[in-house]
């Protein structure tokens, strides 16, 4: 570990945050958090109880009413400070990204600016978040709506994206005057912890954002998600994590954000512009090694131009070089862990057996770290695994078609409804098909489509609500109607 490294760490806040304080779990136990470029370990934590999980909560519903009504603009201020910290501390955030999820550090940086954005876009979308007023057709009521916090949230994040997930639950509650308990996923606590400790100094008050990870994650959600004084759950993660809290939900009606699982689809038309596809296919597949729910996870490209897609795609993931993401030349990083890797090896196997072949990768890279090789397969049929599930890796599949309307019906041949790109130069085409296809987001010849302006989110087993944007603040209020008697009827 270098002198920089070891520095930053010294500095970091390992403990639970519960009322403003950091400390110990109850049990005194503590959770490693491993390397996943090396294997070793980086650092531990506080590793909090179900006990911790209800102090935590306790805090924030005790800083509730306090909160919502410090005025917006104060709320403000302190987003507005804490973005000035995190662009201030990009190196410090994305080595600790790099550390303990394995993107390479250029990628880290990037998502320093993405998810630091969110502390400054939900600051200025806070002080200009109005209801209406009106009168009804009879002219007997005016009409006033309010917009009010929904009240204390449990906020649950997963490891792909260890800070952009948090800040785009957390601004918007704070902007909203919401209290919170952050539970982020036990592999990639750390950004989430260095975050924290950057409101704190930012200004926030204590018990507004508690922080609790722990060994077992239904340890922590049980008590919170069992107590009356829950108003919201936000959750990112796996769909079938997400259905169990739904179902969880249900017992108390709670208001809830699922940004869940995605298959996302590329289409690629034969008057597409064939490198801006590569370029985006690159974006789209290989950013974060592939481990986003936004990850391109089926190639469907006319069947004229296949070959050369298939050529030119294979030529540029060759050119990644993989390895640990502190090394500056590394595009490349490590999976998450081994069960990943195994995985990546199981869905190529039952590739092939369908009848795939591998152009590119296919196996494990060299060294200690969870190193896949990117790899693209072609004649990838729709009943292999790679076409059905999540592959969350540098796989890339490709299936061919001949008219739009197999396009079509390949693309929306999935129960998830999240991202989907789409490539062509003809504008009505354009038009036609992104209204037919079935997914909460459409790249059009781009394979970015992420920012803190824009509503993110999916449709079917992909989610509800939208993160980001406008909508993305709705969502931490209710909607109060005032019925004002008219004086002159
Ligand atoms: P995951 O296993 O569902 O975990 C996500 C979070 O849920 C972690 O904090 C995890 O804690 C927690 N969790 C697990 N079991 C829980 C329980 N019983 N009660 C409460 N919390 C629980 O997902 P992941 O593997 O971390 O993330 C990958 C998935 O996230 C993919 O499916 C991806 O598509 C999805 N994702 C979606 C979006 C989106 O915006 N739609 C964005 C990013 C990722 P532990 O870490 O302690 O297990």
């Amino acid at each position: 570990m270098n002198d920089n490294i070891a520095h930053l760490l010294s500095k970091l806040e390992t403990g639970l945050l519960i009322n403003g304080e950091w400390g110990p779990s109850s049990s005194g136990e503590t959770l490693e958090v491993l390397n996943p470029a090396t294997g070793e370990v980086i650092t531990t934590i506080a590793s909090a109880t179900a006990t911790d999980a209800q102090r935590a909560f306790d805090a924030a519903c005790h800083a509730q009413e306090k909160w919502q009504k410090t005025p917006p603009r104060q709320r403000a201020e302190i987003l507005r400070r804490a973005f000035d910290l995190v662009g201030k501390r990009t190196e410090d955030f994305a080595t600790l990204m790099t550390l303990e999820m394995g993107k390479p550090l250029a990628e880290a940086r990037g998502e320093v600016t993405y998810g630091g954005e969110f502390l400054r876009w939900f600051g200025e979308q806070g002080v200009r978040h109005h209801g209406i007023t009106g009168e009804t057709p009879e002219g007997n009521l005016r009409i006033q709506t309010v917009r009010r916090p929904v009240g204390p949230c449990f906020l649950v994040t997963p490891w792909n994206f260890p800070l952009a997930m948090a800040t785009r639950k957390i601004a918007p509650a704070i902007a909203a005057g919401c209290v919170m308990v952050l539970k982020p996923a036990k592999q990639t606590p750390l950004t989430s912890l260095y975050l924290a400790q950057t409101l704190m100094e930012a200004g926030l008050p204590a018990g507004v954002l508690n922080v609790v990870c722990g060994q077992s994650a239904s340890a922590i959600s049980d008590p919170i998600m069992s107590d009356p004084r829950l108003r919201k759950i936000s959750f990112t993660g796996s769909t079938g994590v997400g259905k169990a809290l739904l179902k969880t939900a249900a017992d108390n009606v709670l208001r809830t954000s699922m940004e869940l699982g995605g298959n996302a689809p590329f289409l690629v038309f034969e008057d597409a512009d064939i490198d801006e596809a590569i370029q985006g296919a690159m974006i789209a597949k290989m950013r974060n090694i592939g481990e986003a729910c936004t990850a391109a996870n089926r190639f469907l490209i006319h069947e004229s131009i296949a070959a050369e897609f298939s050529e030119k795609l294979t030529a540029a993931l060759e050119a990644l070089v993989v390895g640990n993401g502190l090394d500056e030349g590394t595009t490349c990083g490590p999976l998450i862990d081994e069960r990943a890797v195994e995985n990546m090896e199981a869905l190529i196997d039952d590739a092939v057996r369908a009848g795939s072949t591998v152009l590119t990768g296919g196996q494990r890279g060299e060294g200690n770290g969870n190193f896949f090789l990117p790899t693209v397969l072609k004649d990838v049929p729709r009943s292999a695994r790679v076409f059905r599930e999540e592959i969350f890796g540098p796989i890339a599949p490709i299936t061919t078609f001949a008219t739009e309307a197999e396009a079509l019906e390949l693309a929306n041949d999935t129960e998830f409804g999240l991202a989907s790109y789409l490539f062509t130069q003809n504008h009505s085409r354009i038009q036609r098909v992104s209204e037919q296809l079935e997914f909460g987001m459409v790249g059009i010849n781009t394979g970015a489509i992420s920012n803190a302006a824009v509503p993110f989110g999916g449709i079917k087993q992909s989610g509800m609500g939208r993160e980001g944007g406008v909508e993305g603040l709705d969502d931490y209020t209710t909607l109060q109607y005032l019925g004002i008697k008219n004086p002159y009827c």
